[in-house]
């Protein structure tokens, strides 16, 4: 017979899937509703006001996509892209190569414009790309978690406005964790993910568009006409949106007053978002997000004080996740293993260039927290005297006790945090 069904109770300090915040493993075992049910398209509308909220958005159009926070991605751009469409993706890191491939499988002419890893593109750099290739739509990622780094988006966005081109933002490691300001920043299309800084399980992608972007979504349901009951797909002829699925018009008339029916919503998924969003708008975004800073201060602290290197451009370090240079000659892979067996606690490592250079710390939502923060400190000290590293012993812990005690610390810290 199979074992008893009993996970480990992990400290997971990784750039997601995160702990989940208890309240929300709590709505998940609530009994299912039925998808026209009142009580459940009141929760779907309140869902939809608190998505609006997170995203700082006057936006009618705010809802989550089910799937992965790729699920929202991929909705987005096939439902706005047309066969050579061009569109321009500034990658710094894994997750602008997501966009790219994306993009491409729905018939994009994609252009890339790349940086290092570890750093962020210059504004000006991409605007000047705007206006040499004129694409419709540009595509970045906010928060790259494969990196830990952020990109400024503002003058992007308004530069995006001003030359009529639509704005997709991937803000699937930022939201919940740092500012994302939808309209302010002029961004017509951003994606959240769940796992990350809502500490809510992997399943669901809250999405919000504007109306510059409901416009070509409506526009390609005109051409479509003919076809327009969802229910009574006339066989032999394409829709002009691709995927069915991931089909935006379709999914607006499902999450608007019309309710009509596209597929069945991810009912205990649902409760579980609501109830996430509903414990970050209590805790406050400005509260929230100063947690977030203060949980990474003391853990770049710790980490300085044992001796350790961060990497990449600390003017522009995305404050949920936390890079660590691997040290010379030490197997990092053999670390992650240790912290996991011994300690219970899981933090990852990076992709492509910087597999086996990097450790990432995610500090997100219910993860970041000072019982973790203190223990995953106190446990990697432990770990690299283990495997042979010089450490400064004792002084990680002290530094971060340091600033939760709002203490001076003297720890060399580079220039740029704090
Ligand atoms: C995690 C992540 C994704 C992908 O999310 P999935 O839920 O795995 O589909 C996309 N973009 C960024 C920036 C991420 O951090």
């Amino acid at each position: 017979m199979y074992k008893d069904f009993n996970p480990s109770l992990r400290t997971i300090m990784t750039p997601g899937p995160v702990e989940v915040e208890p309240r929300v493993l709590r709505a998940m075992a609530a009994p299912i509703l039925g998808q026209f049910d009142p009580e459940f398209t009141h929760i779907m509308n309140e869902t939809m006001e608190m998505i609006r909220r997170v995203f700082q958005t006057k936006n009618k159009w705010a809802f989550p996509v089910d799937g992965t926070s790729r699920a929202g991605i991929e909705a987005v751009l096939c439902s706005i892209i047309e066969p050579g469409d061009r569109v321009l993706v500034p990658i710094y890191g894994r997750f602008g190569y997501l966009l790219t491939e994306i993009a491409e499988r729905y018939g994009a002419e994609v252009i890339n414009i790349e940086t290092e890893w570890g750093q962020v593109f210059e504004p000006s750099a991409v605007i000047k790309e705007i206006q040499r290739t004129k694409p419709k739509i540009v595509a970045m990622v906010h928060g790259e978690t494969s990196t830990g780094c952020m990109q400024p988006l503002q003058e992007i966005g308004e530069a995006c406005r001003e030359f009529d081109v639509i704005f997709v933002v991937d803000a699937v490691a930022s939201i919940g964790g740092t500012e994302v300001k939808v309209d302010e920043w002029k961004i017509d299309a951003a994606i959240g993910g769940t796992q990350k800084c809502l500490s809510i399980p992997s399943g669901m992608a809250p999405i919000t568009f504007n109306s510059r972007v409901e416009s070509i979504l409506l526009q390609r349901k005109k051409i479509e006409k003919g076809l327009a009951d969802p229910h009574m797909p006339q066989y032999g002829q394409t829709r002009v949106i691709r995927s069915n699925y991931f089909d935006l018009s379709q999914l607006m008339d499902y999450w608007s007053p019309t309710r009509l029916n596209h597929h069945t919503e991810a009912t205990s998924m649902l409760y579980a978002l609501r109830e996430g969003l509903r414990i970050v708008l209590e805790e406050g975004l400005e509260n929230r997000f100063s947690r977030h800073r203060l949980h990474e201060r003391a853990l770049i602290q710790g980490i300085l004080a044992m001796g350790l290197e961060l990497y990449g451009n600390h003017a522009y370090k995305l404050p949920v996740v936390t890079c660590i240079c691997v040290p010379e000659g030490v197997d990092g892979e053999s670390v992650r293993s240790m912290l996991l067996h011994d300690f219970d606690i899981e933090i990852a490592s990076s992709f492509g260039p910087l597999k086996g250079k990097i450790w990432r710390i995610g500090t997100m939502g219910y993860s970041c927290r000072k019982k973790n923060v203190l223990h995953v400190l106190g446990a990697l000290e432990g770990v690299l005297i283990r495997h042979g590293v010089k450490v400064h012993p004792g002084q990680a812990v002290q530094a971060a006790l340091d600033v939760y005690q709002n203490k001076e610390h003297t720890a060399i810290y580079p220039q740029g945090f704090l």
